[in-house]
């Protein structure tokens, strides 16, 4: 099977496992692993923000930040087609007691400044309205394909909460992805942002964990949230250990997973009926014409290849470290066969 539903089914490399052996451990509970604490230093620094936390998942990552940034009973602004409002099981209204204020993605994954605008109250001391606390953005935007957000874009929003008094939570869960494709900087990706998530498990590789970075006080409010809803681990450093590594050798190779889905849209674009986006990173949708894509991701897995429906007749195709340039090839001529036979599973 030619894995493409996630870059989640990344392993750990050789390395990472290496220094997942040899880290030096302590408890992080205490704060006194070394290999976190390495790893927190490192992030906060790439990210160009003071401070970070190792967090299990991006899930709580987001969860502990919407948390700190945001009080019971107020609002938090989020795109419809976010992961926070999708896919993260209202945490932040179970946990938080945050009411999500979803707002629609525009096509290149941003929340039009005007929709932002429109969840604020008009009159914000009247107080029949529950007040916004934080704006989220996703960037690279998962929903929208993978997309970058445009760095005017970026500050437009923060000019927007600056004058709101609200804070900027980015979900930059790949946003490793945002700043190589982008040529920037991570650090000034995030420039925008007053916090942002990153996950280490995605792209970059590592096994587990994400990191929440952002100023001094915030971290250390997301830092108590963490340890309420069980995310304190004790030695830690081994997870930290595999995230290091990421950070300092799988950052730029993400170019390549960013060729593979350009390949890969190249080949799909060959097939019969199939239409599909130029990726701008490494996640590929499609969609085919006249076939239902629930009958058509179990016909591509009766072919070897495992995609995702995605929503609005979509299908998802994400490429990571592994896939190779020799796979993309034989995807698509699996999805070849899968379109011209449909349900080999049946057949
Ligand atoms: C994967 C993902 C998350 C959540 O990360 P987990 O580690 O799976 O909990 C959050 N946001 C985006 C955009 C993601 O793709």
């Amino acid at each position: 099977m030619i894995e493409l539903r996630s870059d989640t089914f990344t392993r750990p490399t050789t390395a990472m496992l290496d220094a997942m052996v040899r880290a030096p451990l302590g408890d992080d509970v205490y704060g006194e692993d070394p290999t976190v604490n390495r790893l927190e230093q490192l992030a906060a620094e790439r990210l160009g923000k003071e401070a970070a936390c190792l967090m299990p998942s991006g899930t709580m990552a987001n969860l502990a930040a919407l948390m700190a940034h945001a009080p019971r009973g107020a609002k938090v602004i989020v795109g419809v087609e976010s992961d926070i409002y999708l896919y993260e099981a209202a945490g932040a209204s179970v946990c938080g007691g945050i009411a999500y204020e979803p707002v629609p993605n525009e096509p290149d994954g941003t929340l039009s400044v005007a929709a932002i605008e429109a969840a604020f109250p008009e009159d914000m001391d009247d107080p029949q309205f529950a007040l916004p606390a934080v704006i989220c953005l996703e960037n690279t935007q998962n929903r929208c394909g993978g997309v970058v957000l445009e760095q005017a874009y970026q500050q437009q929003v923060r000019d927007l909460a600056r004058h709101r008094g609200v804070t900027v939570h980015l979900d930059g869960a790949r946003i490793f992805n945002a700043a190589v494709a982008s040529g920037r900087s991570v650090a000034d990706v995030a420039r925008y942002a007053d916090s942002v998530q990153f996950c280490l498990s995605k792209g970059l590789s590592a096994p587990i964990g994400s990191v929440l970075v952002g100023g001094g006080e915030f971290v250390a409010a997301a830092r108590r949230i963490r340890k309420m809803i069980g995310g304190g681990m004790r030695q830690a450093g081994v997870v930290a250990a595999a995230g290091i590594v990421a950070l300092e050798d799988s950052v730029d190779r993400l170019s390549e997973d960013h060729a593979h889905a350009r390949l890969l849209a190249e080949g799909l674009a060959t097939l019969p009926g199939v239409t599909v986006d130029l990726p701008q990173t490494n996640i590929v949708l499609f969609r085919v014409a006249g076939r239902d894509p629930g009958e058509l991701v179990s016909a591509a897995a009766s072919a070897g290849v495992a995609v995702a429906g995605f929503g609005h007749g979509r299908i998802r195709a994400v490429t990571y470290r592994g896939i190779d340039e020799s796979l993309i090839f034989q995807a698509v001529d699996r999805l070849r066969e899968a379109l011209v036979r449909p349900c080999a599973s049946t057949a």
